[in-house]
């Protein structure tokens, strides 16, 4: 069953809703707890009467096995907004800091008001996830949002569209149909914040029509995330959690490892244990697993498969264009000098470089993009652990794990450098839809002359207040 094409928005469409969310944001409706929670609880009544309709629309795009659509997807989002609502009004209430000496006597506090109309552009890869969690951080810190889904996963997006249109009303959140063209026409509109998950390419393209009007971005982008496996790693542990980490949707995952770095005097016994656990799992024809993912697009099935050197497979490498199949696939004795280490792989394709010292580790991530979005270190020593953490400056990290640190809402998820700006998840999320205003409220209970005119000689006791 493919899902039919529904028709683009129009500019004037894009500009009539752009311009109702600024009308019904000012009016201050979204703003109260009230309002914030009766809407998040109707978002999470749609996700669950959806559910089997997203799960269908991750198996028709993406061949998603049920369980990692559960796991990545509806059931990620159900649990982010169940603890979004049961936090939420800790998290809205003004929090107390300190107040320095020069303007006592007085309180201050930070309040988190909202930004108003947010942009929200998602990617193809973690459809559902990555649409609804910034929608509910949206939500959640009192805004309005426009939706932008890829066109790459259109039976995803068309699940988007009915759940947002039935839900909501469009001058409060709003769904855009359409690709490039109409994008361009809605990053050309004025919003008070973009919040964009894609390619740095994209992301670069977004950035610069945002300056036009000055409007602040989030940008949560991808790039080549290392996973080190030093000598006294525990091979069994590290081989279970790296396979799960990178063919998690066959490897179209933002923070999957891009590429191994194993320390040499154990290479083979770990190269072993990984081609032993990757039969083990999808079986000698992995195409007929049931626990293995496909490829979104000719194109990027294309692109994937012009990666794999033949010469050096270790296990996988069989393609299937029909059905944008890619085995599990690990490529050994890997450097720079190879194609798959030339552009983010997105695909499950793991190549595989050795190192003697931290240092040439350290040399290959500064050769690539900086900074990758997470880096993974498999060790057990907590002086190779902090050094790595120390090192590399990635977006996030797992310590003996991989790709599970965007699973805990209580941690920021997001990029430094060319993986991105500005972090999201939980909290966070809810900080990052959020204007964080400093209020200092002054006591009238007496009045300091020190700082009004005429200064006379007071400087002398402002040297005391402010060294
Ligand atoms: P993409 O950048 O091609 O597309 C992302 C969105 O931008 C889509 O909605 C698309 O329609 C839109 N878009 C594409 N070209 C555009 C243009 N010229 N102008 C305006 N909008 C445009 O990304 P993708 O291929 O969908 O996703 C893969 C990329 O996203 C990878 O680099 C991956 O690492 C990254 N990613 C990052 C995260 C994260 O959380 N950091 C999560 C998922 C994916």
């Amino acid at each position: 069953m493919t899902t039919q094409k529904a028709q683009a928005t129009t500019e004037q469409e894009i500009i009539d809703i752009v311009t109702k969310q600024h009308d019904y944001f000012k009016t201050g409706i979204t703003k109260s707890y009230q309002s914030r929670i009766e809407n998040l609880n109707k978002l999470k009544a749609a996700l669950i009467k959806y559910e089997t309709e997203m799960h269908d629309a991750l198996k028709q795009d993406l061949g998603k096995p049920e369980f990692e659509s559960y796991l990545s997807e509806t059931g990620f989002s159900l649990h982010d907004l169940s603890s979004t609502i049961k936090s939420l009004k800790g998290w809205m209430k003004p929090k107390c800091t300190m107040t320095s000496l020069l303007t006592q006597p007085g309180s201050s506090k930070i309040h988190y008001s909202p930004l108003g109309v947010n942009l929200i552009i998602a990617p193809y890869n973690y459809p559902i996830n990555l649409t609804i969690s910034p929608l509910i951080a949206a939500i959640a810190a009192g805004n309005t949002a426009v939706i932008k889904t890829s066109e790459m996963t259109p039976a995803c997006s068309a699940i988007i569209r009915k759940i947002v249109t039935e839900t909501f009303t469009p001058e409060y959140i709003a769904y855009i149909e359409g690709e490039v063209p109409e994008t361009t026409i809605l990053l050309q509109q004025k919003f008070d914040h973009i919040f964009f998950t894609g390619s740095p390419r994209v992301g670069s393209i977004v950035m610069s029509s945002a300056a036009k009007n000055l409007t602040p971005v989030t940008l949560e982008l991808g790039g080549k995330s290392p996973c080190i496996v030093h000598e006294d790693a525990k091979l069994d542990i590290a081989v279970n959690r790296i396979i799960s980490g990178k063919f998690l949707n066959a490897g179209q995952t933002c923070v999957a490892p891009d590429y191994v770095m194993v320390q040499k005097s154990v290479k083979e016994v770990f190269l072993a244990k990984l081609k032993a656990r990757i039969i083990k799992v999808y079986g000698e024809e992995a195409k007929n697993s049931p626990d293995f993912a496909r490829i979104v697009s000719d194109n990027h099935f294309q692109r994937i498969a012009g990666l794999i050197n033949s010469e050096k497979i270790l296990v996988g490498g069989q393609t299937d264009a029909a059905t944008r199949f890619i085995a599990p696939t690990v490529l050994r004795d890997i450097t720079l000098a190879d194609k798959v280490m030339s552009e983010e792989i997105f695909g499950p394709v793991l190549p595989i470089l050795e190192y003697e010292h931290l240092d040439e580790v350290y040399a290959v991530v500064d050769q690539l993009p900086h900074h990758p979005l997470a880096c993974y270190i498999f060790s057990e020593s907590n002086i190779i652990q902090q050094e790595i953490i120390n090192t590399v400056q990635s977006g996030g990290a797992c310590i003996n794990n991989c790709v599970f640190h965007a699973g805990n809402p209580h941690l920021p998820f997001g990029g430094v450098g060319e993986s991105g700006m500005g972090a999201y998840h939980g909290v966070h999320g809810f900080k990052c839809f959020s204007h964080k205003k400093g209020v200092l409220k002054s006591a009238t209970w007496m009045d300091m002359p020190l700082i009004y005119p005429p200064y006379g000689n007071k400087i002398k006791w402002l040297r005391k207040f402010l060294k």
